[in-house]
């Protein structure tokens, strides 16, 4: 389940769909899954899907979780302070502590991320600051941010969010309600100016308000 052969077979399905950032795949290669999961779902963890975390939540599939960093990473012009909106498991979370200097991670509900918490420590990262509350707002008192990754959706690109970016700062965000598309949105230097562009359909959970205990 946990084998070197089996986590290689992920990654040359990665590279089938297009995914092709050699930092990125050695990450998702070197990270491992099974456990972000319960155990009786812990032999599904190098499928190529998005699993139950419990609390109506979902493991993101491994290709968005891919697909995703890669945009990110290609497109920030640093990657010191990093936002990530929805912990959740803590799968995205510690593939992109990987790849940049400080991740702020928010999630709203509590006992995701208290899990997370311990997984982030067992895999010893010490550069990710966790936070319990309503991302839709981001997390100002860090920011601004080179760049931001929300792994839910909201039905539209939450104003917090944009202003929170740094110069050049780049926003990775899937967006909608049935239908949803995922957004790439970039600030335009140092100006109020935003540059969006619509880069796949995708299928995520949605961005709730609020937080729970
Ligand atoms: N990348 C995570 C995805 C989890 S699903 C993983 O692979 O495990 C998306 C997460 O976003 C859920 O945990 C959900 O609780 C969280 N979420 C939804 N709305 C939120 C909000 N407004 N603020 C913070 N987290 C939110």
């Amino acid at each position: 389940m946990t084998s070197q052969r089996t986590r290689e077979r992920l990654i040359s399905r990665l590279q089938e769909q297009g995914v092709s950032n050699e930092q990125v795949l050695d990450v998702i290669r070197n990270t491992p899954r099974h456990i972000f999961l319960d155990e009786a779902l812990s032999h599904r963890a190098y499928e190529d899907s998005s699993l139950p975390i419990g609390y109506g939540q979902t493991l993101s599939q491994p290709y968005i979780v891919a697909r995703m960093t890669e945009l990110l990473v290609g497109a920030a012009a640093k990657l010191d302070r990093v936002l990530e909106i929805g912990t959740g498991s803590g799968y995205q979370t510690v593939i992109l502590a990987q790849l940049v200097k400080s991740l702020y991670s928010v999630e709203r509900i509590r006992p995701l991320q208290e899990k997370a918490r311990e997984r982030i420590k067992l895999l010893g990262l010490r550069n990710v600051l966790l936070r319990h509350a309503d991302g839709g707002f981001g997390w100002p008192e860090q920011g601004p941010y080179d760049a931001i990754l929300s792994a839910a959706a909201p039905r539209s690109v939450p104003e917090s969010l944009k202003q929170q970016l740094a110069p050049n700062g780049v926003l990775v965000i899937p967006v909608g309600g049935e239908q949803q598309e995922l957004q790439l949105v970039m600030r335009d230097g140092d100006s109020d100016k935003f540059v969006t562009r619509v880069i796949e359909p995708v299928k995520f959970v949605p961005l709730l308000s609020g937080t729970t205990r």
